[in-house]
């Protein structure tokens, strides 16, 4: 017969737990038994909306009380790394959402606590999985373009991430660690291992304290360039947030993903445009389906990876590769120099 349902745990109700939420709903053979929240109105709203009836205000509890296949941690950065330490220490594969840490010194303490215990840790690092990301991934690994020699991501965009999000206007650090991470974790997975990074940064929007804007140049250790920009202090008639726009030159061909989830590519027969556009899941909302479809990709493919064995995708050993480029990108920025990066950090 069909194996037990695994039981899973939310730690953290908060913005974006509530796509983590839906989207487990939608996946067979898993139950999200118990959540937690230290603040006691979202944790008794969140228990509400989704049916929920065991609840705790604090993790140290929850974990000694259930007994858990898995604990997504959903929180923000600050708490992840004691979140991660304490799974580690109850034996529980985690899920933990980026940043994964503030330091790679911090990420790789969590990385080796999970070693240690023996347990999975997945960053839900998610922007990978998007819809038309992985159209761009799927006709890169076809060879039609041939070997990419250069690579363009950006984001830019004036939407109001401040007012779902207020503590991203507060943060000492913002669209780096906040956005940029994404652009490069989809870097490094399109075109490899980066050896050096070169980042320019500022701050536009004078309502808050981080940086909103960035550029960086990447070199990748297979040879290619590529180029990531983020704004969010950009206004433009049309605002495609939150998608990324993407170009990849190849030795035959090329690879142009557009707003409006257009992608053409180019190769030695001719140019072809095809739609890639992210399903509206029921429960989404545009403009945000697409990361919330993503949302669901990576939450399944964490549970193939725990029935199956395998190592995620984003793992937490993945991800400190990510978690040094945005450190090198704030050293970078301060410094003004470029920051050569080891083989595996
Ligand atoms: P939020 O502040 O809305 O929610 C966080 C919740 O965690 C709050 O309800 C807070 O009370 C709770 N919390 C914090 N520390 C806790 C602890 N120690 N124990 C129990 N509960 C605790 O934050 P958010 O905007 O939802 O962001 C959460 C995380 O999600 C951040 O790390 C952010 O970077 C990430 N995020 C990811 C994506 C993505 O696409 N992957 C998008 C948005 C946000």
């Amino acid at each position: 017969g069909p194996p037990a349902p695994l039981r899973g745990a939310v730690v953290g109700c908060g913005f974006f737990a509530m796509n983590q939420l839906h989207a487990w709903r939608d996946i067979a053979g898993v139950e999200i038994a118990a959540i937690c929240d230290r603040d006691p109105d979202r944790l008794s709203a969140t228990g509400e909306g989704f049916g929920i009836a065991r609840r705790y205000r604090d993790a140290a509890e929850m974990f000694a009380a259930e007994r858990l296949d898995f604990v997504d941690i959903a929180t923000t950065v600050e708490s992840h790394r004691p979140l991660v330490e304490l799974a580690a220490r109850h034996r529980v594969p985690v899920i933990c959402q980026k940043p994964l840490a503030k330091t790679l010194p911090d990420a790789r303490a969590m990385v080796d606590a999970c070693a240690e215990a023996g347990v999975p840790l997945m960053v839900h690092e998610n922007f990978r999985w998007q819809a038309p990301i992985r159209a761009v991934a799927a006709v890169l690994a076809t060879g039609r373009i041939g070997r990419p020699f250069f690579g363009r991501l950006s984001f830019r965009s004036g939407y109001d991430v401040f007012k779902g999000q207020p503590h991203l206007a507060t943060g000492e650090r913002f669209i780096i660690q906040e956005l940029g991470i994404h652009m490069l974790d989809i870097a490094r997975h399109l075109f490899g291992d980066v050896s050096g990074l070169t980042a320019r940064s500022t701050r536009i929007n004078p309502a808050i304290r981080g940086e909103d804007a960035v550029t960086m140049l990447l070199d990748h250790a297979g040879g290619a360039m590529s180029v990531v920009d983020c704004s969010y202090a950009t206004r433009r008639a049309v605002d495609s947030f939150p998608e990324t726009s993407l170009e990849i030159d190849g030795a035959f061909g090329s690879i142009h993903l557009m707003p409006g989830y257009r992608m053409v590519v180019t190769d030695r027969t001719g140019s072809e445009t095809v739609d890639v556009s992210p399903p509206l899941l029921p429960w989404a909302a545009r403009p945000w389906h697409s990361v919330q479809e993503s949302v669901l990709a990576i939450q399944s493919h964490w549970v193939d990876c725990l029935r199956s064995g395998c190592e995620p995708a984003t793992s937490g050993r993945d991800n400190l590769a990510t978690v040094a480029l945005v450190e090198a990108a704030y050293e970078s920025a301060a410094a003004g120099g470029p920051v050569f990066l080891h083989a595996r950090p």
